[in-house]
């Protein structure tokens, strides 16, 4: 089955509405979380999101704070002022949506969480130590995570005690071996200093991954931000990448 992950959507329509076009036929799609946050198109990404074929989505720490169940304290003052903005946006029914999504889904052989499997919301995978530890809170051979926005593959293997990790090359196609955990980088807001939509596609016969990038109007995301007076920062880090 050829199945689309995205993750870290963070209320981007352009960017998702972009990877949906790149990514052409699928028969399910896993989001790994952070539907809202940052972007100017709240309503609609979750509603995009809804509408794909045997969706499995993830609550990320973003959602969990448009819900007001986390202290918004632990945001940053324009993350913070972007999840207000958001809270006051949200239809009643997209809330209840959110509301009602996993924090962990397992597919056979795949983990799905939006953070990591030790912590599902909160814990950043950013180093291959850190990635070491995690490998002892999933049972299945692979793990799907997002929350980081940086797309990389962290293997570990029976020789050797700690995990390696890779950075994929864009548009690169990688068969999988067990146990390994994959980000697909963030669709609405790449952190990598490479400002283009990124996404996988997983397909679960063949095992393999194919990790991609495609182009999309970030000028009027940034515009459409601007309008409703989002944080600047925000703003200028789309173009960049960061
Ligand atoms: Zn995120």
């Amino acid at each position: 089955m050829r199945i689309l992950v995205i993750s870290d959507i963070h209320a981007n329509l352009s960017a998702l509405e972009a990877v949906l076009e790149d990514a052409g036929e699928f028969e399910a799609a896993w989001c790994l979380g952070d539907l809202v946050g940052y972007g100017p198109d709240p309503n609609e990404c979750i509603q995009r999101v809804r509408s794909l074929p045997n969706l499995v989505c993830l609550l990320g720490n973003h959602d969990a704070a448009a819900l007001g169940q986390i202290d918004l304290m632990s945001f940053n003052p324009e993350a913070r002022q972007a999840v207000q903005w958001t809270q006051e946006l949200l239809t009643p029914a997209n809330l209840e949506y959110l509301r009602n999504l996993p924090e962990r889904h397992v597919a056979e052989p795949v983990t799905l969480v939006h953070g990591s499997p030790r912590q599902p919301i909160w814990e950043y995978l950013l180093d291959a130590r850190t990635a070491t530890k995690n490998f002892a809170h999933f049972d299945t051979d692979y793990c799907f995570v997002g929350h980081s926005h940086l797309p990389v593959i962290y293997h570990l293997t029976e020789e050797y005690p700690l995990a390696r990790l890779y950075v994929p090359d864009p548009q690169s196609h990688i068969e999988l071996e067990p146990r390994a955990i994959l980000n697909p980088g963030s669709v609405g807001q790449p952190r990598d200093h490479n400002p283009d939509a990124a996404y996988a596609i997983f397909d679960s016969e063949a095992l393999t991954w194919s990790y991609r990038r495609v182009a999309y109007d970030i000028a009027g995301v940034q515009q459409r931000m601007k309008d409703h007076d989002l944080p600047v920062r925000h703003i200028e880090r789309l173009s960049a990448g960061w």
